[in-house]
């Protein structure tokens, strides 16, 4: 691996066989992959001065290992995923907890039996629970929309518990709309559990986090003869796609072009702009050994801001009197000024926006869209990858 701030004025895109857009994961799965399997020699391009995407990892002043683009817990239930990224990293066991803040009392989310007697008492808590244990099962998850539907007091008096301290609040900062106006499977993230695990992802067999950090992980992942990373370049300024060709440097490119970043921002913004939802992450270091006692608390009915993670309860790291804390803040995106787009906003009429500048490069077959921004889908860390992993089977298999 060769990595270097700017494009040298000897930079050749003849000399490679594969343009990678992008050192998030979407990009860094597919570089390794070709240069692995087909031999490639891939170039990457990232605007920013660092590699890992938004699960970029590094120390602040302090010394306390943050997340820059806020809180990254690994969580999958892809064995060939997790296969795949455990050759750069060992994982630690983490298992992400989070509390709900709800006008000072904390509870677990998602909802569970311990939230359940936290909100109601022990025996009315208790009550609840069974009931809901006889209507879903046992170890069950609920999403909260669901739990709505039903046409029994107990169940809707546990509902509109939930909605009302749980999402409401909560879903108006980050989203701007009340639950009923977005997308129910954003809810069905975080459903009720009908049952005692108060991890914040249950269901996953694999969790935890990188034994030493992403970006350390990502870093392996590069580390290949193969692969070349120019920081600090956006490829806009050297890529021009057409209806059926794409130019790298003012002549058109034979190999493969590998595209991670918004799509809209590719064409100028010609068909209008794509919806997201930025963050202002605000971090703070304090002087003191620990803040909260989980790793993020959801301040679901209170505050500006969405939640507060503390880095080193995720972590484990030991940083002996100090800690830092990050607040999110929600907004709506700009686009154009270099802000960063965090969150699609997944609604038919953006969809359909997405779906023009997705035909624009279809007839395009050597260039690639993947990853969270370019297929403009909420995709966790596992769900990238996987997208990633797909898109470089086929490139293999079309190059053997
Ligand atoms: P990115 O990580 O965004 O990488 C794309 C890269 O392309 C960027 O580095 C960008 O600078 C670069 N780029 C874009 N355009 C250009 C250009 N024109 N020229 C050069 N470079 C360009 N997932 C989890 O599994 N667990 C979590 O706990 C979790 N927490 C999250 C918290 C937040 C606040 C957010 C926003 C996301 C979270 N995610 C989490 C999701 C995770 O961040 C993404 O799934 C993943 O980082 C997406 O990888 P990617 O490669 O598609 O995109
Ligand atoms: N959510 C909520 N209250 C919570 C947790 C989640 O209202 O305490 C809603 C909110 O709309 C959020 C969505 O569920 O955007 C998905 O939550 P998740 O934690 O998966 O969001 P992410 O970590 O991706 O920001």
């Amino acid at each position: 691996m060769s990595i270097q701030s700017g494009l040298p004025d000897s930079f050749n895109p003849q000399s490679y066989d594969a343009i990678v857009v992008g050192a998030g994961y979407a990009g860094a799965v597919c570089a390794r992959r070709m240069a692995e399997a087909c031999g490639f020699k891939v170039a990457i391009l990232e605007r920013r001065n660092h590699i890992a995407g938004n699960a970029y990892d590094c120390e602040d002043e302090a010394g306390v290992l943050i997340h820059k683009y806020g809180p990254h817990i690994y969580h999958t239930t892809n064995d060939r995923v997790h296969e795949f990224l455990s050759r750069f990293t060992e994982w630690t066991d983490y298992s992400h907890k989070v509390l709900a803040n709800v006008h000072g009392q904390l509870m677990p989310v998602p909802f569970n039996h311990q939230s359940l007697k936290i909100a109601f008492g022990d025996e009315k808590g208790e009550r609840l629970y069974q009931k809901l244990v006889a209507t879903f099962g046992q170890d069950k998850k609920v999403p909260i929309m669901e739990l709505r539907e039903k046409n029994d007091p107990e169940l809707s008096e546990i509902a509109d518990y939930v909605y009302e301290n749980v999402f409401l609040r909560y879903t108006m900062k980050q989203w701007g709309k009340t639950p009923d106006e977005i997308d129910p499977a954003v809810m069905g993230r975080v459903p009720v559990f009908v049952g005692d695990d108060d991890r914040y992802f249950p269901q996953a067999p694999y969790q935890g986090m990188p034994e030493v950090s992403f970006t350390d992980m990502f870093a392996h992942m590069l580390d290949h003869d193969l692969i070349s990373i120019f920081l600090d370049v956006d490829a806009r300024d050297i890529l021009e796609v057409g209806e059926r060709s794409v130019n790298v440097c003012g002549k058109p490119f034979g190999g493969e072009v590998i595209y991670t970043g918004a799509l809209d921002e590719l064409f100028d913004f010609d068909l209008g702009a794509l919806p997201y939802r930025t963050v202002d992450m605000v971090f703070e270091t304090l002087d003191k050994d620990q803040f909260q006692p989980v790793g993020t608390v959801n301040y679901t009915v209170s505050e500006n801001f969405t939640r507060i993670t503390e880095f080193k309860n995720m972590t484990g790291q030991v940083v002996p009197g100090k800690t830092t804390i990050l607040r999110e803040y929600s907004r709506v995106y700009i686009p154009g000024v270099g802000e960063t787009p965090y969150y699609v906003i997944n609604e038919p009429e953006n969809i359909e926006l997405y779906k023009k500048y997705r035909a624009r490069v279809e007839g395009v077959l050597n260039f690639h869209v993947v990853g969270r921004l370019a297929e403009y889908r909420y995709y966790d860390m596992d769900g990238v990858t996987a997208s990633a992993l797909e898109l470089s089977d086929e490139i293999i298999s079309s190059n053997h």
